[in-house]
Formats: C-alpha cells, structure tokens, sequence
C-alpha cells in the first residue's frame, strides 16, 4: 500500500477532475473499471469512485470488497450513491489534508495488525477491515423487499461466498468478536423460513374459515337459546325464536352474549377470533406464539476482536477451554483473598494455587495449523476438566495463563495433581509429533507469606511461570 497513492475510478476517458490540491499531495492513477485495475493491481491508500451512476458505483465498490487484496482499503466517493452502497464505502471524498490524515491513520492501524494468515478467512477479513476503522459500526441496513427486512451490507461482501450472514453474524456474536451496540428492532419471523412478510388474519376458532362476521346475538334467559338479534324480531317486538316468550327487559328477560362473532361457513358462535399468521414466503400458517422473536442490534469490534487482530488468533485457541467454565479475574481475585485470610486465621483450611502456562502456542498454530492445534487444546480442556471436581475454580489471566484454585488441596495433594496433569499431557501427545510446552507450578497456602495478597501472590506466580 503506498498511502500518497489514489486511485480514481471513472467512465470518463479524461483525466479525473480532481482539484489541484489532490494532485500536489498524491499521484493519482486513472481507470475505468475495476477489471482495469486489476490488471496492474496498484494498492493505493484509497481508492475514489466517482458518483452518479448507480450501477456504476454498485459494482466497483463490490469489486473492491470481495477483492482479497484490497478489500479493507479506504474508498470514497465523489458525488452521489445510494443508500445500500453508502454502508461499504468510507463516505464522501474528504478535503485532500483530511484524507491525507485518514489514510495515515490507516496505514498506521495496518502497521499493528497481525497480518499471519488472517485474511484468509473471512472473520479474519472483517476483523482487519474493522480494526482499520476504530469508529466504525456495523448497522444494519433497513429494505422491506429484504426476506428479513434488514441486513448487514459489509458482512454479505466481505463473506465471499453465499452463507447466510445472520448465522455469521450469530457466529461473531457467540464467539465474541463483535458486541451488540444499540437495539434498532425487534421483530417477529416466520418459524419456518425467517422471513418478517407475515400476514394475520382473523379466522373461525372451529372450522378456521376467513369468512367470520361481527354479529348481534341475543340470549334468552327463559330457554337458553342464543341467536342473532334477526330471529328474534318480530313486528318490533323481542320474542324468543324457540320458546316464544316475549323478551323485554335486558338484564332480567335477556342479554347480549359475549359470542358476538358468527361463522358462515360452520356458524358457530365465539366471542373471539382465532388469529392466524400467514407467512407470504414460504407460504406455512402458524399461531402467533410460533412466531420467532428477532432483536437487530448495531455491532461493533470487540476487546476480544481487536486483541486478535493485534495478536492474531491465540485468543480463538484458548477459548478451547471456556468447557472448564472459567470465573473472572476478578472474581477469582476476591475468593483467593478471602480464602488466604481464612487459612491464616483457621489453620485447618488449606487450599491450593495452581498455574498453568502454555509457552509455544504461536509456534504450535504455524507449524501444526490452527483447527489441529485447537483439536489438541480441546482434549486437553476435557482431560483437565475431568481432573477438577466442583469447588475447584478456574480464571484465565491472558490467552495463554490458566489458574486454578483448589480447596483441601496441601503441597503433596498439588504435587499429585501436577503428576496427572503430565502424565495425561505425556499419553495424549503419545503420538504427536507436535508437543505443547505446558509449565506448571503449584503453591499451597501454607507456603504463602503473610505479606502477600491474592494480587501480589498472582504476579509474582506469573513472572516465574513465563
Ligand atoms: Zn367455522
Ligand atoms: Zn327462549
Ligand atoms: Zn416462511
């Protein structure tokens, strides 16, 4: 990327109509289409697309984002775009000093980011486009034609391939990438397909007939009968249509039932509809309460999202032990504390601290991939979740510390511990030629200076540890 490069693209075959002062801060290159360009591929520190045609617009601005090398790369337009396209590109083309300003911020972010093999997926693409924008927000994009009404623009280009990106989108979340940042709409989808063009109609709770009118019933106190107001008149007087007694007095002679809704095809008598939920894309009918609930949310970049595009994706590998249901730091900070001033104050509670450090994961992910080496954390996980029983606590100080607290546990009950650890360590990489450096180091309360807090304790265990 050369960041006092532009590239402009227009129909035009002149030269770009670029005001003086761009030319003096940057050397502009000229093309007509994305395909031209492609040809030489310069990576400029943004690309300018001029406005006006639609089409035009639509289909460069997609060419960029799809493109693997340039996809993350600044891209103004000068003059007018649509509403769609104005979610991929970065604005209007600013003043040529803010521009200049813009693009060295982003050549300052790309600096920082781990380029490793990144981009290659497509979180890895979102994630640099993202941390190249700081203030970026991802929001959804509102178009009733939509199957979902909204959409994600960046997600469906950066995505590369025909996914659906609510279920990416579903992925960032759970993994933790991105965080939901404002609640722009709840909305109700068909439990079938997801599309929101849903239709209620009001049917016969018996026969489920569209063909239902409001009706004016009476009730006959003397016989029971219910009916509509017709059959009961005669000459203008009330007579019941069964038994003849004439009716005068509402509340004593008769009254107006609350089945005040006939069907004309079953004529059943009900007080209320029955409603029905038509789903006009896929055609299925369900009851309301089948509908599924959908919250749209603007999203940003995660602590998580942005530490995985400085550090690349050591922070993925470790989430292979979120199964040994880790509290947090601070949490765990707070319970070792209280239990060191009980243990000091009750000799008869002792309790272990327990550390475990892989050394080699940035090694391990290039030489054995990253899916293997996650495969090779996972059954680790498990073989240590086995090991742990229910009081036994555990906290990740960083992506590649793990602490566990365990209670009732001396100096010789941590040692035996540590010899499971390795030997389970040893027979699950039996016949790996890959091994995980795992350092261990266990301290029972006993050993604990008076002078040590749960704090102090932790910082010196991990400056010996690492
Ligand atoms: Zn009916
Ligand atoms: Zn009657
Ligand atoms: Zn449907």
């Amino acid at each position: 990327m050369s960041v006092n490069n532009l590239v402009f693209f227009s129909q035009s075959q002149n030269t770009p109509y670029l005001s003086a002062q761009y030319n003096d801060l940057f050397r502009i290159d000229h093309f007509n289409s994305y395909t031209d360009w492609a040809v030489k591929k310069i990576i400029p520190g943004a690309f300018v697309i001029e406005g006006g045609d639609v089409n035009y617009i639509t289909s460069t601005i997609n060419a960029i984002r799809k493109d693997q090398e340039v996809f993350y790369t600044l891209c103004f337009v000068a003059g007018s775009v649509n509403s769609f396209d104005s979610y991929l590109v970065d604005g209007q083309l600013p003043s040529p000093l803010y521009l200049q300003e813009e693009i060295n911020q982003v050549a300052d972010l790309s600096e920082s980011h781990k380029q490793v093999d990144n981009d290659i997926t497509k979180a890895g693409r979102l994630i640099k486009y993202l941390w190249l924008r700081p203030k970026f927000i991802l929001q959804p994009y509102h178009e009733w034609q939509c199957q979902r009404f909204y959409q994600y623009p960046l997600l469906d280009k950066l995505s590369n391939d025909a996914t659906d990106s609510y279920k990416w989108l579903l992925t960032l979340a759970n993994t933790k990438i991105l965080e939901p940042l404002v609640l722009i709409d709840r909305q109700r989808e068909c439990a079938f397909c997801r599309s929101s063009h849903l239709s209620f109609v009001d049917v016969c709770p018996n026969c489920r007939a569209i063909d239902i009118e409001m009706q004016s019933s009476l009730h006959c106190f003397t016989c029971g009968c219910v009916d509509i107001q017709e059959k009961f008149l005669q000459d203008g007087t009330l007579i019941c249509p069964k038994c003849s007694t004439q009716l005068r007095h509402i509340g004593s002679d008769y009254d107006r039932p609350i089945e005040n809704h006939g069907c004309q095809v079953c004529h059943q008598a009900f007080a209320e509809a029955e409603i029905l939920v038509r789903c006009a894309t896929c055609e299925k009918e369900m009851a309301p309460n089948d509908l599924i609930s959908h919250k749209i949310y603007s999203w940003q970049l995660s602590d998580k999202g942005r530490t995985v595009a400085v550090r690349g994706a050591e922070v993925d590998m470790i989430s292979s032990f979120d199964q040994l249901d880790f509290i947090s730091r601070d949490l765990f900070v707070h319970d070792l504390d209280w239990l060191l001033t009980s243990s000091r104050r009750y000799p008869s509670i002792v309790f272990g601290l327990f550390g475990i450090y892989f050394a080699n994961l940035p090694e391990l992910a290039e030489t054995m991939g990253h899916s293997r080496l996650l495969q090779m954390l996972e059954s680790f996980a498990q073989r240590l979740r086995n090991m742990l029983r229910t009081p036994d606590l555990s906290a990740r100080s960083s992506e590649n510390l793990i602490w566990l607290l365990l209670p009732n546990t001396d100096e010789e009950g941590l040692r035996g511990f540590q010899v499971r650890i390795e030997t389970s360590l040893e027979s699950m990489q039996e016949e790996s030629e890959y091994k995980l450096e795992a350092r261990f180091m266990g301290i029972s309360s006993a050993q604990v200076s008076s002078r040590e807090d749960a704090e102090l304790l932790l910082a010196r265990f991990r400056s010996e540890l690492i």
